[in-house]
């Protein structure tokens, strides 16, 4: 019987199956005493810099295009991925539950940025 985490798209699968898929990888290469916060904090913000450099200094249509185009949405999802892997990682590491976590956060973010005060633009309100 496999045993392995239930993974499909997004409308199915849940952030305990990605963050089981994320340990399994990590536990079979003995990698856990590397993937601590520090670490992980670190190598986050590279696979985010490695998702920004492809698109950098495209213009908003250009990075559209850039995502219709097979392969460099590939290597664009692979970087997203990246991301993801680590931010997961980081998430077991810490004990932090990151649906917890996102959910307070909006709720500050909702009361900060009331949608009345803010609807159609960025600025703060006062
Ligand atoms: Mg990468």
């Amino acid at each position: 019987m496999n045993d392995a985490p239930d993974i499909s798209t997004d409308e199915k699968t849940s952030v305990a199956a990605l963050r089981e898929l994320v340990e399994r990888f990590v536990d079979e290469r003995q990698w856990r005493k590397y993937h601590r916060p520090k670490n992980l904090a670190m190598s986050l913000a590279i696979e985010a810099a490695e998702l920004m450099e492809h698109f950098q200094w495209l213009e908003h249509d250009q990075a559209d295009a850039a995502l219709a185009e097979p392969k460099a949405r590939r290597q664009i999802a692979e970087e997203m991925a990246d991301v993801l892997a680590y931010l997961l990682s980081l998430s077991t590491a810490t004990e932090i539950d990151l649906s917890t976590a996102l959910a307070e956060k909006m709720d500050r973010n909702a009361e900060k940025y009331p949608a009345e005060l803010v609807r159609g633009h960025y600025k703060r309100p006062e």
